[in-house]
């Protein structure tokens, strides 16, 4: 007999703050703000837009200039828009709706990330997700690699009972499994419900979870949990319901085995002591995270 998850706590919708001058965001969770244990192996979630940008008089792409990353990996998952970036391994790529970018940062990365060449020109809606994903201290300072995850290669699979549809970007869901490759076992799903459908997910016992839906509301093992609200449910159980209420829902759902292991955070940089994060400063002040080539 599987046992209901406990939802800890019901997160209010944080107000929105840019990021660059590309990405008006909102920071669900943070690492930074000292509740590591509850969300790892997750580390930190802005939610951006969706935001209407005007066609650029200039041409130049907004976004952020270049800014290193060390100890972790960044996800980002584009619902509207195109995002284009570029690295000091030399990986750059550009991601549209349904796709997914998953860069180990691990032992440093160096890059920037902008709205797409053709998005920058015509304007439109931009609304993305980036996802900060813990490594556990084995990993922190591997080299660096980069998955891009194009919407065609990530699975949709049906709910039962027409309730809507999973797309299993990390983990597994109904024995479909996911295209990312994780260091440390973890779901992460961009479900879509229809009005009225409610559905049933088993997850590990022992892993967090976080629910939060992005269009719309649910009910989430009898709680309600408003749009841009995100429900932080306890390690304890495997049986997670959720109910679209009265809308189409986009919910994303991330769940994941806990790193235990301490966690010092510093703008771009997690790593497991102070030292090591000082460490992280002077490699990249050194030159030692590498650098962006000029641009052609
Ligand atoms: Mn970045």
């Amino acid at each position: 007999m599987s046992s209901m998850k406990t939802v800890n706590e019901i997160r209010r919708a944080p107000a929105p703050h840019w990021v660059g001058d590309g990405f008006p965001v909102r920071t669900v969770f943070a690492a930074h703000s000292g509740e590591a244990a509850a969300i790892s192996p997750f580390l930190m979630l802005d939610y951006a837009g969706p935001h209407d940008f005007p066609p650029s008089e200039d041409g130049r792409p907004r976004g952020v200039d270049e800014h290193p990353h060390r100890g972790f990996e960044t996800v980002t998952i584009v619902y509207q828009g195109e995002i284009e970036h570029r690295d000091s391994s030399g990986n750059s790529g550009k991601i549209g709706p349904g796709d997914v970018q998953w860069m180990t940062a691990a032992s440093g990365v160096v890059h920037e990330e902008k709205h797409g060449t053709a998005f920058t020109q015509r304007g439109g809606t931009l609304e993305m997700i980036q996802l900060w994903v813990n490594l556990p201290a084995r990993e922190k300072m591997s080299k660096p690699r980069y998955q891009e995850i194009l919407s065609a290669a990530i699975p949709n699979v049906p709910l039962a009972g027409d309730a809507g549809s999973v797309r299993v970007i990390a983990g597994a869901f109904d024995n479909h499994r996911g295209p990312a490759t994780t260091v440390t076992p973890m779901d992460v799903w961009d479900i879509r419900m229809c009005r009225g459908g409610s559905a049933s997910f088993q997850l590990p016992n022992g892993a967090n979870a976080i629910v939060l839906p992005l269009v719309g509301r649910a009910v989430v093992n009898g709680s309600d949990v408003n749009q841009h609200e995100c429900a932080m449910l306890g390690r304890d159980g495997e049986t997670l319901e959720i109910n679209a209420t009265d809308a189409d829902a986009t919910i994303l759902l991330l769940s994941g085995q806990p790193i235990d292991e301490p966690v010092v955070a510093q703008g771009p940089f997690v790593m497991n002591t102070a030292d090591e994060i000082r460490q992280a400063i002077q490699d990249y002040r050194g030159g030692r995270m590498g650098s962006l080539a000029a641009k052609a």
